[in-house]
């Protein structure tokens, strides 16, 4: 009886690993056509300054827009993206894209001073990247000053030195560099000083948790982070904010910016050229 039983949890447990070994080929072959394809666009979401409310900059985040399926969110596929290396590709395009946009802006007139792209760590598998991205920039004319880049803090942690000297370089050029999801990580603050980091985006899991008449282990916690950015002469960035509790709880800490759906979630290049032109605030 014991070995029926264990037989059916093996031939359950293959079956369902069968389903999910043809849903990640499917995805990853969907993947490839949609890169020669084209079918991605950038949303931007504004970066607001906490002190008096004002766009300064966006975050591009990318969105596959897929002829049948509609708006696929990046949680569905950069991690399958990741896995196959396609990263590499998608990652150049939404380099180029983001640059290309930023001179746009720039040409129109509007006062937007940085725009934030998110880079993989696997994307330094490329021993190169650095000198494909200053390409871009150069062919693009977009500023090195004026863009951003964010990386997660675990793959910060993973610290591989080929990282280290890529974002060296970009740094003396003058792009920005920020630790993303601060505080999801592995605690690595070891690491953090191997990077030239000029920003820190506290994750949202801690910012979800502030609360009017709450038990304070959130705030906390998210004063906890706040402060160790400080301590390292970083901007912070909040991320995730929601409402006005959270706002002013971040204002009152010394946060720099904020990012969230309070103010706006991640809209098209050409609603948000609207929300700059009406000069929109907090
Ligand atoms: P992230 O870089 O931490 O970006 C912030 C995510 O939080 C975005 O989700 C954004 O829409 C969401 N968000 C912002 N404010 C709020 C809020 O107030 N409430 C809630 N519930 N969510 C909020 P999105 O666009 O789905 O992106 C998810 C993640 O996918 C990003 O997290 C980033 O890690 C990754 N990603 C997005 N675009 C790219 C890209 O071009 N390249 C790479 N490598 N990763 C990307
Ligand atoms: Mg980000
Ligand atoms: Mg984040
Ligand atoms: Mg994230």
């Amino acid at each position: 009886h014991a070995k029926e039983t264990e037989r059916g949890i093996f031939m359950f447990f293959t079956e369902d690993m069968n389903v999910r070994v043809k849903e990640r080929l499917m995805l990853e072959n969907k993947l490839r056509r949609a890169i020669e394809a084209e079918e991605f666009t950038l949303y931007y979401q504004p970066k607001v300054i906490a002190e008096t409310g004002e766009i300064t900059g966006a975050e591009a985040l990318i969105r596959w827009v897929d002829p049948e399926l509609g708006i696929i969110g990046p949680d569905k596929f950069i991690p399958v993206a990741e896995e196959t290396g396609l990263i590499v590709p998608i990652g150049e395009w939404v380099f180029r894209t983001a640059c290309a946009q930023m001179k746009k802006w720039k040409d129109m007139g509007l006062s937007i001073t940085n725009v934030a792209v998110n880079l993989s760590g696997r994307q330094f598998s490329k021993p190169d990247l650095a000198a494909d991205l200053m390409a871009i920039m150069e062919e693009e004319q977009a500023d090195p000053k004026m863009l951003e880049i964010e990386i997660t803090e675990s793959f910060i942690a993973s610290s591989q030195s080929s990282m280290v000297e890529s974002l060296a370089v970009l740094s003396k050029k003058g792009v920005k560099l920020s630790v993303d999801d601060f505080g999801t990580g592995y605690s690595s603050l070891s690491y953090l000083h191997r990077f030239p980091l000029d920003i820190m985006k506290i994750d949202r899991s801690f910012i979800m948790n502030i609360k009017e008449g709450e038990d304070d282990t959130s705030e906390k916690l998210a004063k906890a982070v706040i402060a160790i950015g400080k301590s390292m002469n970083l901007k912070i960035v909040g991320e995730g904010v929601e409402n006005d509790t959270q706002l002013e709880f971040l204002r009152e800490n010394g946060c720099d910016y904020i990012q969230g759906y309070y103010f706006s979630k991640p809209v098209p290049a050409d609603e948000f050229e609207k929300l700059l032109q009406e000069g929109a605030t907090l």
